[in-house]
């Protein structure tokens, strides 16, 4: 049986640079390894690597593994878990992380399934338990309402994490490390989709996952109007507009804004709630930020339950004056 040990990332790509996602993972993976007395490793796939192998070094791997090929130029679902599942096997390492990304949502699974091993998905909180060493994955369970932790005794043992879940590390450009490439056989015959285009969301101002201030509308809100209002909240707090599910689905707002199990997962210092129930499934993608705000006209909302403040009331009253004295105490 093979030995299967240290600490393994997949690194993604954005525009040819390592993600900022994936930095936190090295950030993670490193006090892991640490923890375990083994190598941060990280495997890069892709057409042309360029700087980001040398980038992984610096932000904590010991050793990176490079797959490149041109059928890798873009995330492909086959092209990608076949690579994977190759390099995987000829490393074994022990634990195997990814991005909650849409990238690591689709690859993460079927390469799981290839390995004949178990995957923890969306984790929040990684650790290593000291006396088995098994990694000890904690995630969002009952639509972010409750926290569990999984363990599982297959290997490699395997997990995504959410964005901003973890830190990383302050990035050491004098940092030695080896860098490894690894050959990977490609049937081009065996790959079945093709990537035909690719559209980039424009977004004007700050990215919604980026975002470090958020102001999100609900049903509530009742109308695309009412929207330019929290516009203009998030404009002075250099921050982003985003929705739950209703005014999404009514056309108010682009899907693109949606907030929540099916939308995006979002981790802000601040979070701004108007008009929102505070149900579940939009909980689940805003219960990570730090201070949740809630206005809201409903005493009994569920939100309040999350919000560490909370303002009881009709928004179209109390978002004048709350943007107002937000206005006011930025100045000063
Ligand atoms: C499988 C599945 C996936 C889902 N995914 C998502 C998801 O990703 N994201 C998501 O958000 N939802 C999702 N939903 C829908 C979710 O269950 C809720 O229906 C939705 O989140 C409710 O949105 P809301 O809070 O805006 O609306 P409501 O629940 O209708 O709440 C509106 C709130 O506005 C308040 N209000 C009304 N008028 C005012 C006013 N003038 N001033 C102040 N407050 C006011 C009301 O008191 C109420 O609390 C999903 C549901 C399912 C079944």
């Amino acid at each position: 049986m093979a030995e299967y040990k240290g600490v393994m990332v997949y690194g993604e790509l954005l525009e040819g640079k390592i993600s900022s996602l994936t930095t936190e993972l090295l950030g993670c993976g490193r006090r892991l390894a640490d923890e375990l007395k083994e190598d941060l490793l990280c495997i890069l796939v892709g057409d042309k690597l360029d700087e980001a192998p040398k980038k992984a070094i610096a932000f904590g791997a010991d050793k990176v593994y490079t797959a490149e090929d041109p059928l890798l130029k873009e995330y492909q679902t086959d092209s990608y878990v076949t690579a994977m599942e190759k390099a995987v096997k000829d490393i074994s390492p022990r634990v195997l992380l990814f991005g909650q990304t849409s990238v690591g949502r689709d690859l993460a699974p079927s390469l799981a399934f290839r390995l004949g091993t178990s995957l923890s998905m969306d984790c929040i909180e990684l650790s290593i338990d000291p006396g088995t060493k098994l990694l000890q994955q904690t995630r969002p369970v009952y639509g972010g309402n409750a926290r569990g932790t999984f363990t599982s005794e297959t290997f490699p043992q395997m997990a995504t994490v959410r964005k901003k879940a973890m830190s990383p590390l302050e990035p050491d450009e004098s940092r030695k490390g080896e860098i490894t490439p690894i050959k990977v056989e490609l049937d081009p015959a065996k790959v079945k989709t093709k990537v035909l285009e690719t559209v980039k969301e424009e977004v004007a101002g700050v990215k919604l996952e980026d975002a470090q201030a958020i102001v999100a509308g609900g049903r509530g809100i009742g109308s695309p109007d009412g929207f330019k209002q929290l516009e203009e909240l998030a404009k002075a707090l250099k921050g982003a507009v985003g929705a739950s599910r209703p005014p999404c689905d009514n056309k108010w707002v682009p899907d693109t804004m949606q907030i929540g199990l099916t939308g995006k997962i979002v981790t802000p210092e601040l979070y701004v709630a108007v008009g929102v129930s505070g149900a579940s499934q939009h909980l689940a993608g805003c219960s990570g930020a730090k201070n949740i705000v809630a206005i809201n006209k409903d005493p009994e909302a569920n939100i309040f339950r999350e919000a560490r403040f909370g303002v009881v009331g009709d928004w179209k009253q109390v978002l004048p004056a709350f943007s107002e004295k937000v206005k006011e105490l930025l100045a000063g």
